[in-house]
């Protein structure tokens, strides 16, 4: 892992977007300049005014964070919209269900061997409430974390009574404490084995995240087949809500394509935000912290608030027009 050296961090142009500073003459003010206007936008994502608080959900949303394939950003997208979620006033639990516990490092929560994890949670050994930890960055953010100890809980779960519904019943609000989360967000690990099964049981949201690249849609069909399986035999109430398009990059026309592609397969589930690829967003988790904290005034950093936004509203908008 690295440290915090000035050298290691990128010199990348990204946060130097051409729309923030349209007209490079003299006599303009600091934030017309790229610095200025990055360090502007910072400001305001560090700073929010209460105007810019999100709406609380009139019941706390649980999402799983699903897709097989590996390295398509789910551990990227679930703390980084965590963290989006928390900085805009919403109280956020992460739980990392992913032995290599990516999650837990980006939030900065230590998940050595022996910290009370998800795996004990699973086992019932330990209470929820007393597994989570604080993320340092932030008051409102918080995670379960994982250590390596969940890699065998794949196969221990086999024999276990109720094995797919142990995270469930591990999440209710008693055991949760008395802490109100007003979102929980579990990221998954790249199969379909119990673990995922496992955070499939318990959400209600499934947030899909696709890489803009080739073969972004292998895969998904047989996710889309399980968790078909999971709403008929243990959990009506699973839908698909939410698709997150990551890693693109506007350069390219295969990026276009498969947007274009993606939002014929799944329809309005797809966000209209799209996370761009972005050096910041890969350096941040070697930090030990989000985009957000690392680089607030950079595009990813925009990109997750964006998407964090919109989730909320459309979660909004939803509640609303059920009532
Ligand atoms: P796994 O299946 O192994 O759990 P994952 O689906 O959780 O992977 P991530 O770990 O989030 O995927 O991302 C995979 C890699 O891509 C990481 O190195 C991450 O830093 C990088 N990455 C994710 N999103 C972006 C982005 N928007 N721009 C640049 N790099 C990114
Ligand atoms: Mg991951």
């Amino acid at each position: 892992m690295s440290g915090g050296s000035e050298s290691a961090v990128s010199r990348e142009t990204e946060a130097i977007d051409d729309e923030f500073f349209p007209v490079p003459f003299d006599g303009i003010s600091a934030a017309d300049t790229p610095i200025g206007a990055a360090a502007h936008r910072a400001s305001q994502v560090l700073h929010p005014s209460a105007a810019d608080s999100l709406p609380k959900p009139t019941e706390r949303r649980i999402f799983t964070v699903a897709n097989q394939k590996g390295g398509v950003g789910k551990t990227t997208s679930t703390v980084n919209l965590a963290a989006a979620l928390a900085v805009q006033g919403l109280t956020v639990l992460v739980v990392d269900l992913d032995p290599q516990g990516n999650a837990s490092t980006a939030l900065g929560v230590p998940h050595y061997s022996g910290v009370a994890s998800s795996y004990e949670v699973l086992l019932g050994e330990v209470k929820a409430s007393e597994a989570v930890q604080q993320s340092p960055h932030s008051e409102r953010l918080f995670c379960i974390p994982a250590t390596i100890d969940l890699a065998g809980a794949e196969i221990e779960l086999v024999s276990m009574v109720a094995r797919e519904n142990r995270l469930k019943n591990a999440l209710t609000a008693a055991a949760l404490g008395d802490r109100e989360y007003d979102y929980i967000i579990i990221d998954c690990p790249p199969s379909l084995g119990l673990l995922t099964v496992n955070a499939l049981v318990a959400a209600k949201e499934v947030l899909i995240p696709i890489q803009c690249e080739y073969y972004a849609l292998e895969g998904v069909g047989q996710l889309l087949r399980n968790i078909e399986l999971v709403q008929s035999h243990l959990n009506p109430e699973l839908h698909v809500s939410t698709v997150l398009l990551t890693m693109y990059d506007g350069r390219t026309k295969l990026a276009d394509q498969v947007a274009a592609e993606v939002r014929a397969h799944f329809g309005d589930a797809v966000l209209r935000s799209v996370i761009p690829r972005s050096v910041k967003v890969s350096e941040a988790p070697g930090y030990g912290m989000t985009v957000l904290d690392y680089d607030p005034g950079s595009r990813g950093a925009m990109s997750y608030l964006d998407a964090g936004r919109e989730l909320a509203a459309r979660g909004h908008d939803k509640n609303q027009g059920n009532e």
